[in-house]
């Protein structure tokens, strides 16, 4: 049997008391650790992190909690060797697409580290300015954001193990609110690794980070009034947790991130060969392929003028044959494996559904593996499908497959395509090409309601983009509806969810002192 890995919980390593769920390469198919949670002190190991790691935090300013954050990431980029052979190993990613999580971590803490620099030498905000509630202003209401009381809970998704903690934790630690992550089973590894490491190197106070491996029971159970709880996964998931009485009765706050339609639109007018056309084809095909599609704002549905149907199913699926997919350990491997058997099936079954409302535009079953036995690795090639039904193919618009997936589809006029575009109902991030600056801003703001993040791409964009799929730490990430009705970066708004808004209603004598 592989080796437990431990939890980090009441300022203690510990391993729970079963013989734990197994933790596996998805490429050679070997068990690589295992971890469990059973028989955890929950209950106790909370009422630390709350009571140390909080107090401790909320003792130091944003700068000290900013060079605190600059610390960790000195940690983390030290151990990043390590960090891409887990991922290499437990994730089965090509080094570029583990950098997207690791260095994406990092990136973001660094961010962070610098954005707290800016908030002054204060343990607390200040929210607005003083309103008057009385003549000739003697008594005022000054509203405030103080850091919550409680700790936050992150219960993370198994496609960013390190990106997926720290784009958390960041504005956490920043607020001031000690961190109990708990990771996916499947890749849990990297996560653990990287507690470890930060804990090891003693940059946090104690309580101000743990880590519980295994399953989710008991975790909701043990959350207080003042706790919040961070969620990113399944809408499944997602409803269980909004309907657990931690939520429901005491008010614990939460914000989801769940799985997403995510959409690309070519503006009419753009033939093949122009600019925009081109940004388009490119940015798909790498959507579909970085990570093999297990993104949640990878994207899913393309939507093109009728006219160009056929160029862009030529374009798109001429690129993806160039796809070489397989081991990550051969340099010639550009698209790794799936997370597990399990997501391999899930994506299987999804493209079977998809294909009962569109045809086969580029196969990935034709895509040969390299290094990878299909019997054992969770290799897949990327599949394009495409339809022109497209007001009647319900299962494209309503249904995620994870995984190297899209759908192309014509439209006839914009206002059709904006009406397609939010049959998502409500998406993590929509990306949009042209050329007419006004058409191009018209289209996003009648696209801001139902996304979270609108990229768009004009010609002078094209070579200095974020990308559609990258989630930057100054832009919002979440989107409205089934996306999860969530919030999280966009700078120093991520500190919202860890602060608690209050008016204090005084005299301006009293106002003046805080
Ligand atoms: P999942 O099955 O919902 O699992 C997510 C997390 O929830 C895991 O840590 C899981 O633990 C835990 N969990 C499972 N059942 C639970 C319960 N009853 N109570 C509390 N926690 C529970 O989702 P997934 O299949 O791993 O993730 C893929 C989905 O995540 C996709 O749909 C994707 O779109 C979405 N996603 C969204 C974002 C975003 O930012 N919006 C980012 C990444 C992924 P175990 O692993 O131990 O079961």
């Amino acid at each position: 049997m592989t080796e437990i890995l431990s939890n980090f919980l009441g300022g203690q390593w510990t391993i729970g008391r079963g013989t734990g769920t197994a933790l596996y390469d998805p490429v050679l198919g070997d068990e690589l650790a295992r971890v469990d949670a059973s028989g955890l002190d929950l209950i106790g190991g909370f009422a630390f992190a709350r009571e140390r790691g909080g107090a401790a935090l909320r003792e130091l300013t944003y700068p000290q909690r900013s060079e605190m954050l600059a610390a960790i990431a000195k940690v983390l980029q030290a151990n990043r060797d390590a960090y891409f052979d887990i991922a290499t190993a437990n994730s089965g990613t090509v080094k570029n697409d583990s950098a997207v999580d690791i260095d994406g971590a990092i990136y973001t803490l660094g961010t962070y580290a610098k954005l707290g620099q800016s908030l002054g030498d204060r343990r607390y905000l200040l929210d607005g300015a003083a309103a008057s509630l009385a003549k000739d202003g003697l008594f005022q209401s000054q509203h405030v954001q103080v850091s919550v009381r409680g700790l936050a809970l992150f219960i993370n998704a198994f496609n960013f193990p390190a990106w997926g903690l720290w784009e958390k934790a960041a504005p956490a630690l920043l607020s001031g609110v000690p961190v109990v992550v708990k990771p996916a089973t499947s890749t849990a590894w990297l996560t653990q690794r990287m507690v470890k490491d930060v804990v090891d190197a003693g940059v946090l106070p104690a309580g101000a980070l743990s880590v519980v491996c295994g399953g989710s029971a008991g975790l909701l159970d043990a959350l207080g009034h003042f706790d919040v709880l961070s969620f990113t996964g399944s809408a499944d998931t997602a409803a269980t947790i909004r309907r657990h009485p931690a939520a429901a009765e005491r008010s614990v706050r939460v914000n989801i991130e769940a799985d997403s339609l995510n959409s690309a639109l070519l503006l009419p007018g753009e033939a093949p060969g122009t600019p925009s056309f081109d940004a388009l084809i490119k940015e798909v095909a790498r959507e579909m392929t970085v990570k093999s599609g297990q993104k949640c704002t990878a994207i899913r549905r393309i939507f093109v003028p009728e006219a160009v149907f056929d160029a862009a199913a030529e374009a798109i699926s001429g690129r993806l044959a160039k796809t070489v997919v397989g081991n990550p350990r051969n340099e010639s491997v550009r698209m790794g494996a799936l997370v597990s058997r399990a997501q391999l099936a899930a994506v299987r079954e999804g493209l079977a559904y998809l294909k009962q409302h569109a045809e086969v535009l580029h196969d990935g079953d034709t895509h040969a593996l390299v290094d990878a036995d299909p019997d054992v690795s969770c290799c897949i090639g990327p599949t394009l499908l495409g339809t022109r039904s497209t007001d009647s193919a319900d299962s494209i618009h309503d249904h995620e497959v994870f995984g190297p997936v899209a759908t192309l589809m014509p439209y006839r006029d914009t206002a059709h395509a904006l009406t397609l575009v939010r049959r998502g109902r409500g998406s993590l991030v929509v990306s949009l090409y042209g050329s007419d600056a006004a058409a191009l801003g018209n289209a996003a703001l009648e696209l801001a309601e139902s996304h979270g993040r609108v990229h768009v791409i004009s010609p002078e964009a094209a070579a200095v983009h974020s990308g559609h799929g990258n989630v930057m730490p100054q832009s919002l990430h979440g989107g409205p509806g089934r996306a999860g009705g969530g919030e999280e970066l966009g700078g120093l708004r991520a500190l919202n969810f860890y602060h608690r808004r209050a008016a204090i209603q005084a005299a301006p004598g009293v106002l003046k002192t805080i």
